[in-house]
């Protein structure tokens, strides 16, 4: 019997002592519905498959283990496209030869192979929405880190057209409706402008990086909804896996082209 009451440590004394206004009670409700669905269609661990025990492991998707498990030793990044460093320093040799790049940088989290590349598979084939909590925590934290109680601005990179009605959800939109709702934490607070839309365009996979960039051409465009405001001058753009950089690169540029003056990356995955 995997549950026991005696376990959910993090949800005593809950509720009226320890709540302190809407915001907290969103949070914790929340997570307590994350746990419920945890406790009656139980979906363990994304990585190793044990039963989640307690709020905190069934809110992020994870057993305690493997969510510690996760965490990245420290190593050299390319300061640009923050994919590691072998023998280079400083940045890549991908960002030395793209110069001048419109997307002027780019932060990656995990690597995308073994256990990383599974968690992705899970959250975005499996639909694991519990992962997109621990996937918005690591974005949340980044931009709390960096924008100085300024607000931010986050431009998610759109889904092909037709995917949402053909598979249901798309995970970038998803974990973009999750960092608007959980931006209220972060100082300064995150605004959702969709500003970019995709046209169909040809399959990516297989192309490189300036097949890939042709390929999108006149491929992501302005969405006319929000043309008539002025874009802002910064701007992040979230997306799951960087390849090449293709796509946040054209998706920077139109932006560029619109007015914006930065654009960082925020990726999940680094292939
Ligand atoms: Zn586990
Ligand atoms: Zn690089």
């Amino acid at each position: 019997m995997p549950y026991k009451l005696m376990d959910i440590s993090p949800w005593r004394g809950f509720p009226i002592t320890s709540v302190f206004g809407k915001a907290a009670l969103n949070f914790r409700l929340g997570r307590l519905l994350f746990f419920l669905r945890e406790y009656f269609f139980p979906f363990g661990c994304a990585l190793c498959g044990v039963p989640l025990i307690g709020i905190n492991e069934a809110w992020y998707g994870l057993c305690k283990e493997c969510h510690s498990g996760l965490e990245i030793e420290a190593q050299e990044y390319c300061e640009i496209c923050s994919k590691p460093l072998i023998s280079e320093h400083g940045s890549c040799l991908a960002c030395r030869n793209g110069e001048g790049r419109p997307c002027d940088k780019i932060k990656a989290f995990f690597p995308y192979y073994g256990k990383y590349r599974r968690l992705l598979a899970a959250y975005k084939f499996g639909k694991n929405m519990a992962l997109g909590n621990f996937f918005a925590g690591k974005i949340l934290a980044i931009i709390a880190s960096l924008n100085q109680g300024q607000e931010t601005i986050i431009v998610p990179v759109p889904p092909r057209p037709g995917k949402i009605k053909e598979k249901g959800w798309d995970q970038v939109e998803y974990l973009t409706k999750l960092l608007g709702k959980e931006g209220k934490s972060v100082p300064g607070g995150i605004k959702i402008c969709r500003c970019l839309k995709r046209l169909c365009s040809g399959a990516q996979k297989k192309l490189d990086r300036s097949g890939r960039i042709e390929n999108l051409k006149n491929r992501i465009v302005p969405n006319r909804a929000y043309l008539r405001d002025a874009l802002p001058k910064c701007v992040i753009l979230i997306d799951d896996v960087i390849t090449t950089g293709a796509t946040l690169d054209v998706c920077a540029s139109v932006l560029k082209s619109r007015g914006v003056e930065k654009v960082y990356g925020l990726c999940l995955f680094y292939d």
